[in-house]
């Protein structure tokens, strides 16, 4: 594995509502909590995305000061960044979706630099996914592994685009509401099941605050979320989570379910750092260290032991 992560996905400007405060203008776009997550990693990432003029030099260097490659990434002059707002209700796990305005993406043509062609992983970031496999279809060597995460805004306006690339899938990675929108099946279980009979060998389902399921043919691991007294802001956490995972498996050059399931445990290490501050404010200062004590935290959580007579 030649540990390099192709990412493509929004860069964005969010504004959030929580339940404690809000903010108008802040850095967002799933494609900057993945890279801002993995790059936490030893892995080369490269960004396929598009903004606007309006995107600040300043957000583009937080990323480029993290070794972060931007050469994919298209600045359309006169025109305006992806904006997304969302209200987070009480219980921090439910979300409203106020204004959606694609701006840029309406124009997005991706094209993934001649270095890029070749990442042993490539990671398909909540997007219209028709630009999804516009990506895919610019690989001149097959990838190891390809991981998607969507959600239900492609799922309701983009569904047949989103059904022909599924197969293409390695490891599909979306939320408890999004498996149960795009199956039809209230059971969890019967879900997944039903989207490996679409074609992704690994379906993982973020269950929020209670962690996550990762299915493989019959086998089921299930990965704690870290119970924190206090969640500032959710916004990113399943793509800090995914960035995470990916990258995991990209260091290690291990795809295996094994492998899937410590990426998972990192993954959802970096989504409990973003939820502790607004927007990606954490990931952008976080150390090894604070990374390493966290995964001990992880780690005696899940630990326990049992006498089997
Ligand atoms: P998450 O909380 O992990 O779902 O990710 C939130 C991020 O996704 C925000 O920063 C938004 O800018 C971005 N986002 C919201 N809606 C979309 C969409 N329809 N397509 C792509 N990215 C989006």
């Amino acid at each position: 594995m030649d540990n390099k992560l192709l990412v493509v996905g929004t860069m964005a400007y969010d504004a959030i509502e929580t339940p404690f405060d809000k903010v108008d203008k802040i850095l967002g776009g799933c494609a900057t909590y993945i890279a801002l997550s993995a790059c936490q990693l030893q892995v080369k990432i490269g960004v396929v995305s598009i903004v606007g003029e309006d995107f600040e030099e300043k957000h583009l260097n937080l990323l480029r000061n993290k070794h972060i490659d931007l050469s994919g990434v298209a600045i359309l002059k006169g025109e305006k960044t992806f904006f997304w707002s969302g209200r987070y209700h009480n219980d921090l796990n439910t979300r409203t979706t106020l204004q959606t305005d694609l701006n840029v993406l309406t124009q997005f043509d991706p094209k993934v630099p001649e270095g890029w062609c070749d990442a042993s992983i490539v990671l398909l970031g909540n997007l219209n996914p028709l630009n999804q496999a516009a990506v895919l279809n610019q690989m001149t060597t097959p990838p190891q592994l390809v991981i998607m995460d969507t959600m239900n805004y492609w799922m309701d306006h983009f569904r047949a685009d989103l059904d022909e690339l599924i197969p293409r899938v390695d490891v599909l990675c979306i939320n408890d509401e999004e498996a149960r929108q795009l199956t039809d099946q209230n059971s969890l279980v019967k879900a997944a099941k039903i989207i490996q009979g679409m074609g992704p060998k690994y379906v993982i389902i973020k269950k929020g605050e209670h962690g996550a399921l990762l299915f493989h043919q019959q086998e089921v691991f299930c990965a704690p979320a870290l119970p924190l007294e206090e969640i500032f802001d959710p916004t990113g956490a399943g793509d800090s989570f995914v960035g995470g995972f990916a990258a995991y498996l990209s260091q290690h050059g291990d795809i295996s379910f094994e492998a899937m399931k410590s990426a998972i445990i990192f993954g959802s290490a970096m989504a409990s750092f973003t939820v502790e501050k607004f927007g990606p404010q954490n990931l952008e200062i976080l150390t090894h260290e604070k990374i390493q004590k966290r995964l001990r935290t992880f780690n005696q959580l899940t630990k326990f032991e049992i006498a089997l007579t």
